[in-house]
């Protein structure tokens, strides 16, 4: 692969709205990804494998719970330093940006936000330093876009809880030590669980053959009469809406990461339309060329702004989880628009491993579909402005 050039585009002076310490968790994110990422990501991608050694890497620079209190062995940052630290490893690879939100907004958070006061002390000082990894089981093989219909569930045997079901593509399962899962009590109502490696009757098949997200370890998790015990039921919240908080999160972390991935994306291409020659010219020079070009950095821009302010709301505890998905919505599909137009700048060489563009647009393919796809958040968005539910 190419050596990093990345310069981040900032067309609008964006940096003046963000605080010194914002600055300074983003120039240690960014430095991070140049050096530890970028040299090894296109080997791992090419062979399908997540890469180990980057985990701890992900915990010193605060991506294992940006937000989660220090006292909890979070980094205790606000929601544009989370987002900023989403949007560079992003900038790396959309695999690895997915295991740090996972572990922060999915497994962190809610063990933070609906635990007791002993799960927080035993599992969250250890997610954040990555001496632990986590997961999140929601989707199952017949309930996707639909998590509510769920049939994993869980019966009361008086000292403990037997688990049964399954759940599939899980980022994260085929090493993580610990699954939080949603599943439904005898009375139909949703939890959650703490799952834990080595728990008899749970596995963690991986998931083989994707073309997207290779860097990033996917798998099932299959619960066949797991005894769980009481004090693993995350107790402060139940119902749909848990999972669907847990979910705010991670999108607003998409909402940003996009914007990363579109950002190589774009300065890649800007390069090599400078440096390359057809018709003794750059090919930059070429009006088509820069058309593309100059969308690209007004959608970027677009972009930028609206996660931003997504941020200063979510920072005042004001944002919607409408609002969240139509930045997630908006951003992805941004960012892969500008992916395809870019790889097609660099002709034959963009669909080689010596660029970042392909995998990120192979990436940005589960982006969109993930953590609520591309219609529902449309639907989302539908549902709040005119109050009319399109689900059903
Ligand atoms: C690489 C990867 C990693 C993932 N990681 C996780 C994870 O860590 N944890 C987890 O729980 N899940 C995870 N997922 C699952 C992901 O969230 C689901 O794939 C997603 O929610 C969509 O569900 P589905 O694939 O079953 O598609 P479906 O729900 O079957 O949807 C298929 C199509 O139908 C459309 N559709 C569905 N309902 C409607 C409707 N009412 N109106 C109009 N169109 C509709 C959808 O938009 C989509 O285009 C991951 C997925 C991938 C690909």
């Amino acid at each position: 692969m190419k050596p990093d050039l990345f310069e981040a585009p900032d067309y609008y002076n964006l940096d003046d709205l963000l605080t010194e310490e914002h600055k300074l968790v983003r120039t240690a994110a960014r430095d991070w990804v140049k050096r530890d990422v970028s040299p090894i990501i296109e080997e791992a991608a090419q062979k399908a494998e997540f890469p180990k050694e980057i985990i701890k890497g992900l915990a010193e620079i605060g991506a294992f719970g940006p937000y989660i209190p220090e006292e909890y062995g979070g980094a205790g940052l606000d929601q544009i330093s989370y987002g900023l630290i989403m949007q560079e490893i992003e900038r790396g690879d959309s695999g690895v940006r997915s295991t740090a939100s996972v572990q922060s907004s999915l497994v962190m958070y809610p063990i933070y936000k609906f635990g007791s006061e002993t799960q927080r002390k035993k599992f969250l000082p250890k997610l954040a330093s990555g001496e632990f990894m986590g997961c999140f089981g929601l989707t199952e093989p017949d309930h996707g876009s639909n998590p509510g219909g769920m049939v994993t569930n869980f019966k009361d045997k008086g000292n403990h809880y037997l688990l049964n079901g399954a759940k599939m593509w899980i980022s994260n399962a085929p090493f993580a030590d610990v699954a939080v899962v949603w599943a439904k009590d005898e009375s139909g109502r949703i939890h959650g669980l703490l799952v834990e490696r080595g728990m008899e009757g749970f596995s963690t098949p991986t998931t083989h053959n994707k073309w997207s997200l290779r860097a990033s370890a996917t798998g099932e998790l299959i619960f066949d009469n797991v005894k769980i015990p009481k004090e693993n039921l995350l107790p402060n919240k139940s119902g749909l809406g848990a999972p669907l908080m847990c979910l705010d999160s991670a999108r607003f972390g998409i909402a940003w990461g996009a914007i990363g991935a579109a950002m190589d994306c774009y300065d890649t291409a800007l390069r090599y339309a400078k440096e390359r020659e057809q018709f003794d010219k750059p090919i930059g020079a070429f009006q088509l060329q820069q058309k593309k070009l100059a969308e690209m950095i007004t959608e970027i821009t677009k972009a930028q702004l609206l996660a931003w302010r997504l941020g200063t709301l979510r920072n005042e505890g004001k944002a919607t989880s409408s609002q969240i998905s139509m930045a997630k919505r908006n951003n992805v599909e941004m960012a892969l628009k500008i992916a395809r137009e870019s790889r097609q700048i660099l002709g034959g060489m963009g669909i080689t491993g010596e660029y970042s563009i392909m995998r990120h647009m192979m990436n940005l393919e589960s982006v969109i579909t993930y953590e609520g796809t591309h219609d529902i958040h449309l639907l989302i968005t539908g549902m709040d402005i005119t109050g009319l539910n399109a689900f059903k």
